[in-house]
C-alpha cells in the first residue's frame, strides 16, 4: 500500500505540483512509513520473547491491536491519496480495506485486548486472573500486592528491554520512555486504590491506560531497533531511522500526556449520558426532522 501511495503521489500533479509535495500528503506518507517501521520493531522484539520462551502475551496483544489498526489506517490513507480512483473497484484499496477490517475483530477483538493490556499493566504479566482476582476479593488488605505487581511489571518492562543500553544519541527519547513508564505505574496504582474491585469495569480509563502501554512498548521496541541500526551502520547512515524514533517519541508523548491527564480530567459521565440518550431513543436522539 505504501508503494502504491508513493507511486501515485509522485506521479499525480494538481495545481502544477506533484501531490507528493503537498504537506498534507507528506504527512500521510511519513506516518504510514514511520508507523510501519515502529510496528516491525514491536513484532521483532516480541518474536525475540517467543524465542526466549518467556511470557509474551502482553507484548503479543500490543502488536495485534497496534498492527491491525495501523493496517486499516494505512490502507485508508493510501485510498485517500489516490483520490477518486481509490474508490473504484478496479483499484485494490476497497478490497484491502474490507479484508483488513476483520483483523480488528477476530483473534481477540481490539476492545477485549485493550482490557487485557490495561489490566495486565496493573499487575505483573503472567498468571493474570488468579492473583488479581484474589487480591481484588480483599482490595484493601491486598492493595500492597497489586501495588507490588504494578511496580514489578513496569520496572521489569523498562529494565528488561535495557533502556540503559540505548545509544547515547537517543538518551532524551529513552529518558522520556522511562519517565512515562513511572508515571503510568503511579497512575495504575492510583486507579486500583480509588476503584478497588470496580477497576475492571472502568473501561473509559482502561482504554487510556492500554493506549499508554502500547505507546510505551512501541517506543521501547523502536529505540532498541534504532540503537542496533546505529551500532551496525553508524549514526550518519542510520539518520533516517533516528528521525523516525525522534518523530515517533514526540507524537507518542503528546498522546500519552493526553491519555494520562484524561484519567483524572474527563467528560466520561457526559459520554455515558449521551449513549444513554441514544439507547433510550433507540438510535439518534436529536433528529432535526423527527418532530
Ligand atoms: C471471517 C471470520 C473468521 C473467524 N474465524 C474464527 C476462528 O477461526 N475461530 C474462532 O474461534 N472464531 C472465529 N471467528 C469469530 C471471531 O473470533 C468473533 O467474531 C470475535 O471474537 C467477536 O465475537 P462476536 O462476533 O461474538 O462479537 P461480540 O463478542 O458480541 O462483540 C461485539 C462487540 O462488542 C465488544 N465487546 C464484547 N465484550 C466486550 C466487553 N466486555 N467490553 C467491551 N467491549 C466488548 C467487542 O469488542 C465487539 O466490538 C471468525 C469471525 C469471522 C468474521
Amino acid at each position: 500500500m505504501i508503494k502504491l501511495a508513493v507511486e501515485h503521489a509522485t506521479q499525480r500533479k494538481q495545481f502544477k505540483t506533484r501531490i507528493a509535495d503537498f504537506e498534507m500528503i507528506r504527512e500521510k506518507i511519513s506516518e504510514m512509513t514511520a508507523h510501519t517501521y515502529v510496528l516491525e520493531s514491536m513484532v521483532y522484539m516480541t518474536a525475540g520473547l517467543v524465542d526466549k520462551k518467556v511470557d509474551y502475551s502482553l507484548e503479543g496483544a500490543c502488536c495485534k491491536v497496534w498492527g491491525t489498526e495501523l493496517l486499516w489506517k494505512t490502507i485508508n490513507e493510501a485510498l485517500q491519496i489516490s483520490g477518486g480512483n481509490g474508490f473504484m473497484n478496479e483499484y485494490p484499496y476497497g478490497r484491502g480495506l474490507r479484508d483488513s477490517r476483520i483483523n480488528m475483530i477476530f483473534e481477540g477483538t481490539n476492545e477485549i485486548l485493550r482490557l487485557f493490556i490495561a489490566l495486565t499493566g496493573m499487575k505483573e504479566a503472567g498468571d493474570v486472573l488468579k492473583d488479581f482476582q484474589g487480591a481484588l476479593s480483599h482490595p484493601v488488605s491486598q492493595y500492597g500486592v497489586l501495588k507490588g505487581h504494578a511496580q514489578k511489571w513496569m520496572r521489569g518492562t523498562v529494565t528488561s528491554y535495557k533502556l540503559d543500553k540505548v545509544h547515547p544519541s537517543l538518551a532524551p527519547e529513552a529518558d522520556q520512555a522511562a519517565k512515562y513508564a513511572a508515571v503510568l505505574r503511579n497512575a495504575c496504582e492510583t486507579m486500583v486504590y480509588r476503584n478497588r474491585k470496580n477497576v475492571v469495569n472502568r473501561q473509559y480509563l482502561l482504554h487510556r491506560i492500554a493506549d499508554v502501554v502500547m505507546d510505551l512498548y512501541a517506543q521501547i521496541a523502536t529505540l532498541s531497533r534504532v540503537t542496533a541500526a546505529i551500532e551496525k551502520k553508524g549514526e550518519e547512515k542510520a539518520k533516517p531511522e533516528i528521525e523516525i524514533v525522534r518523530w515517533f517519541a514526540f507524537q507518542a508523548r503528546h498522546r500519552m500526556v493526553a491519555n494520562l491527564k484524561a484519567l483524572d480530567r474527563h467528560k466520561d459521565a457526559e459520554a455515558t449520558a449521551i449513549s444513554e440518550a441514544a439507547y433510550e431513543a433507540g438510535g439518534y436522539p436529536f433528529d432535526l426532522w423527527g418532530w
